[in-house]
């Protein structure tokens, strides 16, 4: 085998995966067809209540991020356990409220919000803009005072921490573009007062995604803790503290070691020791990444001079992050069948180098038709999908106990190409 990547790898085995909550992947398949991303519900459930279980006598609102995941039939389960929602644009608002998720749990963040999308927020009654700039705080006062209402906002600050995790999905360094340093935060309060339609009584930190490690937590944490305590020291009464969101999840068994939502909340609680107001968290992945599998199959094996290739039915138009981000994402058989092991680069159809799901992976020898399941999908996966080479998107299936509900029907030829139409009606603007 050539050692070309940092991704090759014979250490691990896969272990197959014949079933998903009680259901049949490969009957699944069979009915709805691959590339197929599949959801557990149980396990979506199970980390819900995994953190709510340490937050438990905290005054603490869950606002699942919904760009990690934004099927609406995900969005309902969260509805249902009882969260909120932290929003990054006017179509996550209108998704998360038509999932039934009550505008009072809803966050915004992001740092271009149209003056739309803040009117659409403020009309829905959001409980709160985190806001990444003095030119957006101004734009809030602004669409605020042409509707006569107050805007709710936090600002989110830089702490200038590496979160130690990839630099694409690495946000709290001060060369990043979110947020603003304690420095200007400082003097957003000081001058706050003379703002008549934002009430700006809200601290918010978000340092990254994909963290493994509290180091980086407890470091922004703290920065924040201090501030919060400063504010408070000068009049400036603090309502609510946003954590973010970053938690990491296993995405490759035996190496990843994520951080247990026990402990991350014990430092939460370290580092706001004695903070009376409410506390947000805006998890996105640790909720949902590991509760899902991208169901595809073995088209060929193309056999190249230097490596043998795995070609999928499911590409970086399905499930960019390995291409994206190098990411790793175990992959495994369905059939439990026993076979020789081989290794291959696991790749898709589309006409790019970077479709590379895997280099140097070690699997179970395979045949075209076989069905595998890349896990660790259901984060950033169909939410991050395109029609790149004119690829439909593929369904989405929920599951729970044994059952499944089709959440998105495979998108058809037709549907991928519709609103597109001939350049006939020419018109000077
Ligand atoms: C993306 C994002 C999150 C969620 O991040 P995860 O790593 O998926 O938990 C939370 N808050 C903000 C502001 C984000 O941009």
């Amino acid at each position: 085998m050539i050692a070309s990547s940092r991704h090759d790898d014979t250490s691990s085995v896969p272990e197959p995966q014949p079933f998903l909550d009680g259901v049949d992947l490969h009957a699944l398949a069979e009915r709805l067809g691959t590339p197929l991303h599949a959801y557990s519900a149980n396990a979506i459930r199970r980390r819900i209540g995994e953190l709510q279980t340490a937050l438990q006598g905290l005054d603490a609102t869950i606002c699942y991020a919904v760009k990690a995941n934004s099927n609406r039939a995900i969005l309902e389960l969260m509805a249902a356990a009882g969260l909120g929602a932290d929003i990054v644009s006017a179509g996550e608002l209108q998704r998360a409220l038509a999932a039934g998720i009550p505008a009072a749990r809803i966050v915004f963040s992001g740092v271009g919000k149209t003056d739309e999308e803040i009117g659409a927020a403020l009309d829905a009654g959001i409980a709160r803009f985190n806001v990444e700039s003095l030119d957006e705080l101004h734009a809030i006062e602004r669409v605020a005072a042409a509707r006569h209402v107050v805007a709710n906002a936090a600002v989110r600050i830089n702490p200038d921490v590496d979160a130690l995790t990839h630099a694409k999905i690495s946000t709290g360094r001060a060369e990043n573009k979110f947020g603003v340093s304690i420095a200007e935060a400082r003097r957003w309060f000081a001058e706050g007062r003379q703002l008549a339609h934002v009430r700006l009584d809200g601290l918010h930190v978000h340092i990254g995604s994909q963290i493994l490690d509290l180091t980086p937590f407890r470091l922004a944490l703290h920065r924040v803790a201090a501030f919060w305590r400063e504010l408070v020291q000068a009049g400036h009464p603090v309502a609510s503290i946003d954590v973010g969101g970053g938690l990491g999840v296993r995405y490759r068994a035996g190496q990843d070691q994520p951080v247990a939502a026990a402990d991350y909340v014990q430092v939460v609680r370290e580092a706001l020791a004695g903070f009376d107001g409410r506390l947000l968290l805006e998890p996105g992945r640790y909720l949902v990444a590991e509760a899902g599998v991208l169901l595809t199959r073995v088209l060929r094996i193309k056999e190249g001079t230097e490596r043998s290739f795995l070609v999928l039915d499911a590409a970086m138009n399905d499930l960019q992050r390995p291409s994206l981000y190098d990411a790793w994402h175990d992959i495994v058989p369905v059939s439990p069948e026993p076979r020789p092991l081989a290794t291959y680069d696991v790749v898709g159809p589309v006409c790019e180098t970077g479709d590379t799901f895997a280099r140097g992976r070690v699997l179970p020898a395979c045949a075209p038709g076989d069905l595998l399941a890349i896990q660790g999908t259901g984060a950033y996966g169909a939410s991050m999908a395109s029609t790149y080479n004119s690829r439909p998107l593929a369904a989405e299936a929920l599951l729970d106990d044994g059952r499944y509900a089709v959440i998105r029907r495979r998108q058809t030829l037709e549907e991928m190409v519709a609103g597109e139409q001939p350049a006939q009606d020419w018109l000077a603007p």
